[in-house]
Formats: C-alpha cells, structure tokens, sequence
C-alpha cells in the first residue's frame, strides 16, 4: 500500500491494493503531455487512487483528467472519462513495483520496442479494444 509523492513533495497520492493492470502507454495524448515517447502506467480503479496532501492541478486534455502538482509539474495520475480508473504514473512508484504486462495503443508508437509483451493496436481486449496486435 505505497504512499507516492511529486518531485517537491507536496502532493501525495496513497495506492491502495494491487493495480488493475500495468503496461506502457504509446497513445499521441501521452506523447503530448509528457513529452515522451510512451509511458509507463499503473492503472488501479479510481477508489485506490486518494491524494492524501497537497492539491493538484486537475486539467483535461480532450476527455482525459491528469493530476499534476502546481509547483513542481510532476504528472501524478490520469483519469480517462467514464472508466473508472485512474492511471499512475509508475515511474512514481518504488522500486520494484512496477512490472508492464503489454504495450499498448502502438498504432501511435513514434518507435517500436521490441520484447516479448503483446503490443496491442489500441486498447487491449479486456479493455474493450478489438483491433488487435502490431506486427512488432
Ligand atoms: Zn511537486
Ligand atoms: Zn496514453
């Protein structure tokens, strides 16, 4: 049950129980708000998910909310709409707490990484995707 804080330390984000799923992030709106190629995620359902100090930024990028902390611009967490789920950033999360069991949204990919994970198009099927793997 980890604490995970911002850069600064003036948010805190309590994570309760085990994640729903982890994985990389390819998507274009990843890209755009971290400034990355992919992202590292851990997604629990959004009850698991409690800012316990501090008050992030909370802003929307199209329908997706994204916790950030206001002093030092750490991305804490994202809440696409309607799911239910929040998404951490796992690179937030203590060592050894993080491991991806899929790529997804590589149909955005800017670079393909090649390992023995599924690497699906768009959303994964469990996740009410259905268009499948890329060929990398
Ligand atoms: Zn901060
Ligand atoms: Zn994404």
């Amino acid at each position: 049950m980890p604490t995970i804080q911002c850069h600064c330390g003036a948010v805190k984000v309590s994570l309760e129980g085990a994640p729903v799923a982890q994985f990389y992030c390819h998507c274009d709106h990843c890209q755009r708000v971290h400034g990355a190629a992919y992202v590292p995620v851990s997604m629990y359902r959004a009850d698991q998910v409690r800012v316990v100090a501090g008050e992030p930024s909370m802003w929307k990028l199209h329908t997706t909310l994204r916790a950030t902390c206001r002093d030092c611009g750490t991305r804490l967490f994202a809440e696409p709409a309607g799911l239910g789920m929040r998404g951490v950033m796992a690179k937030l999360l203590p060592e050894g707490l993080f491991e991806a069991q899929f790529h997804m949204q590589c149909q955005h990919a800017l670079l393909p990484v090649k390992d023995a994970l599924p690497h699906f198009k768009g959303f994964p099927d469990a996740f009410g995707g259905s268009e499948g793997v890329v060929d990398w």
